[in-house]
């Protein structure tokens, strides 16, 4: 075989892929603990009107606070999760402890702000969502109205068969969702005319190439026009410079997200920002 014949490549290939097997089985061991030991926390991403500078809502984002090997991203442990049971009872939580937060949004002088939260296709399939949104916005107060659902166009196609039914009983509870990392897949519009679709996400490698690149300038606009033609808005996420902001603002994109407003924050921080900044 070639990758014997390349005793390097070989070498750093397979450390590689020992690395990620050592991680896919501690997160498996430790996952359980994870959830029983409240070592989860949720932080909130604000979402910017581009025109009023106002903060119209924040996007929820897990993070595992390990006590010994300390924060711990999504990307390092949901898609294993995902390979247990357990990925529904992080559902749960997430949308329990984000709609808990999100209630006070409201004390903070911003009744109307929306709560973005992120599903996985498995979560999608595996949790019953109409429950489980009942459920929580019901134990917290918050209105579903004002909550959003992460899906990637991927989600969307892999859960083609059951979408019918549990989209129309989102769609009765008021919840809306938004197209995530838009551009990537392949939607026909036609389908998406039929989504309670509260947006769509403009993702984080077109907007890293703004003002670099033209083609990237070239597919946000697409991506704003398909936004209006579908009668939603767009947003852009991983702003994190002023040339990306003003190019998103030309285009007539409507919000954005990023650290060129905020990282990811804290429940009592975002809290704290909605009462002495309103705008950003
Ligand atoms: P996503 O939904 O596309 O989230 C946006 C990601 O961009 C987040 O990464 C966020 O921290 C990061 N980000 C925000 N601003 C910037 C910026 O200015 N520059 C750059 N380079 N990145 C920025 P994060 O938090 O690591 O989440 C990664 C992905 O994990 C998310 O992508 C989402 O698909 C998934 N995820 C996060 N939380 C949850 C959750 O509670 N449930 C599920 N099912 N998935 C989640
Ligand atoms: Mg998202
Ligand atoms: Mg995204």
């Amino acid at each position: 075989q070639t990758a014997h014949r390349q005793p390097g490549r070989y070498q750093f290939y397979s450390l590689e892929v020992d690395a990620w097997n050592s991680q896919r089985i501690w997160v498996l061991q430790h996952i359980e603990q994870a959830i029983e030991q409240d070592e989860l926390r949720l932080l909130y991403q604000p979402q910017v009107n581009l025109i009023s500078g106002r903060i119209i809502g924040a996007e929820a984002l897990i993070r595992w606070q390990h006590p010994d090997v300390g924060m711990v991203h999504p990307a390092q442990f949901l898609a294993v999760a995902e390979e247990t049971d357990w990925i529904v009872k992080i559902g749960e939580w997430v949308l329990k402890t984000a709609c808990a937060s999100a209630v006070r949004w409201k004390e903070a002088g911003h009744p109307g702000m929306k709560l973005s939260i992120n599903l996985s296709a498995r979560q999608f399939r595996k949790l019953d969502l109409p429950k489980a949104i009942a459920q929580a916005t019901a134990q917290t107060g918050f209105d579903p109205h004002l909550l959003v659902l992460d899906i990637t166009e991927a989600t969307l196609h892999e859960n083609r068969g059951v979408d019918g039914k549990t989209m129309q009983q989102l769609q009765q509870l008021g919840v809306q969702l938004a197209l995530d990392d838009f551009g990537t897949g392949y939607s026909s519009l036609y389908h998406l005319r039929q989504l309670p679709l509260d947006c769509v996400k403009i993702d984080r490698t077109f907007v890293a190439d703004l003002g670099e690149d033209e083609d990237a300038l070239s597919i946000a606009k697409a991506i704003v026009a398909i936004a209006q033609s579908l009668q939603t808005r767009a947003i852009a996420e991983g702003v994190e410079t002023d040339a990306q902001l003003s190019l998103l603002r030309q285009i007539g994109c409507y919000a954005a997200q990023g650290n060129r407003f905020r990282p990811p924050l804290s429940a009592s921080d975002l809290q704290q920002l909605l009462q002495t900044n309103p705008r950003l």
